[in-house]
């Protein structure tokens, strides 16, 4: 009797349905299933689609930085720019796609446009820990558009799409059949670089080595929250806070009107501190704090020449909110001089803190200078 082989279904591959000739037909290791060497995992013990799935880990949490001072031996760290999205797990079956926030939420179907990306991706199941990205019309992330989709009570398909979103890929914790989150930091990264994921809206954004200063001036420049430092040869540990990745603070700097002056102690004719602020929305000028480093001898000087011509009796800051120690005395000034200053930290309703001098802003009209957000007014 004359057997068809096309007909013989225990010689065809269960997934793509051929019939290998080169390839010798395998038997999965964990289920016996007919499997081609195309479908199978590579190695000695080939597992087919639907056991690699299974054997994909579920609810990672992701791995935390701690808040961070600059590390001593940057040669042993590698740097990535802090993006402001949501962050997210994603799981990739190699046929399935889903999403998961860091409280292990499934938010797959908040981010449709996903979906388009998976069907370019490649058959090997991976895992990969990365953020959500919004950008405006400059490319440059926009946490409020993020916020408003994943707040949005729309069914997913008609919530506000009026960014796009990118996923940035930046680690990753499974890969083929197993995982990769025991291999260092560096190879991973490599791997990840090499994954041929970066289509549609994936980006993997590259990492840094030693660049500490010139990235956290970046990240100011661009508004970014600042970098993360994570050791070359360090492990990835799901849900752990670990000293291994560090959060670095990104200085923010602007521009503030000068409302006032205090002398340098036994030199009356130096500038020892400036006291900034800025108009808000009443035109008001508002107190933000007082900037005391920063200066070169020279701007000491030229500053307190620079400001005299303005001196007046009273304090143009409505209301004032400036404290001062016993032995101090403010030089008041109308507010026409704007300098930019670079700061630290600015909560609500409080001083700047950690003000730096960085020069005057001739460019500047005093009554337009507000609070900036993210680096843009
Ligand atoms: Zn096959
Ligand atoms: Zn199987």
């Amino acid at each position: 009797m004359v057997v068809s082989l096309i007909e013989r279904t225990d010689v065809l591959c269960s997934y793509c349905g051929h019939a290998p000739y080169h390839d010798a037909l395998l038997n999965c290791w964990e289920c016996d299933v007919n499997v081609c060497s195309r479908c199978a995992t590579d190695g000695p013990q080939p597992l087919c689609p639907d056991c690699v799935a299974k054997a994909l880990p579920r609810n990672l949490p992701p791995m935390l930085a701690i808040s961070g001072e600059m590390p001593l031996s940057p040669a042993q760290w590698g740097l990535e720019f802090k993006w402001d999205g949501v962050r997210a797990l994603c799981y990739w079956d190699g046929r399935r796609l889903s999403l998961q926030d860091r409280n292990l939420g499934d938010i797959t179907a908040r981010f449709p446009e996903l979906q388009e990306w998976a069907s370019l991706l490649p058959d090997r199941p991976f895992i990969l820990d990365g953020e959500l990205v919004a950008l405006d019309d400059q490319g440059l992330p926009e946490h409020a558009t993020l916020q408003r989709r994943m707040l949005s009570k729309a069914r997913p398909d008609r919530a506000p799409q009026d960014a796009p979103v990118y996923y940035y890929a930046f680690d990753l914790l499974f890969m083929g059949d197993r995982p990769t989150m025991r291999l260092p930091y560096a190879e991973r990264r490599d791997i990840l670089a090499n994954l041929g994921i970066e289509r549609g809206c994936c980006r993997v954004p590259p990492g840094h080595i030693g660049q500490v200063q010139a990235m956290l001036e970046t990240a100011a420049d661009y508004g970014l929250e600042g970098i993360i430092a994570k050791r070359l040869d360090s492990i990835y540990e799901p849900g752990r806070r670990s000293p291994h990745w560090r959060k670095l603070q990104a200085a923010s700097s602007q521009a503030f009107v000068i409302g006032g002056w205090i002398p340098q102690p036994g030199a009356s004719r130096q500038v020892g501190a400036l006291l900034i602020g800025v108009y808000d929305e009443r035109k008001r000028l508002q107190y933000a704090g007082r900037v005391e480093a920063g200066f070169s001898d020279q701007d000491r000087l030229t500053l307190a020449q620079a400001l005299r011509p303005w001196q007046r009796p009273t304090s143009p800051f409505r209301p004032s909110g400036v404290t001062l120690s016993p032995d101090e005395q403010v030089i008041h000034v109308t507010p026409r001089l704007v300098a930019k200053v670079q700061y630290g930290d600015w909560p609500a309703g409080e001083p700047v803190r950690d003000a730096i001098y960085k020069g005057l802003r001739l460019d500047c009209i005093p009554s337009q200078v507000t609070r900036e957000v993210n680096g843009r007014p």
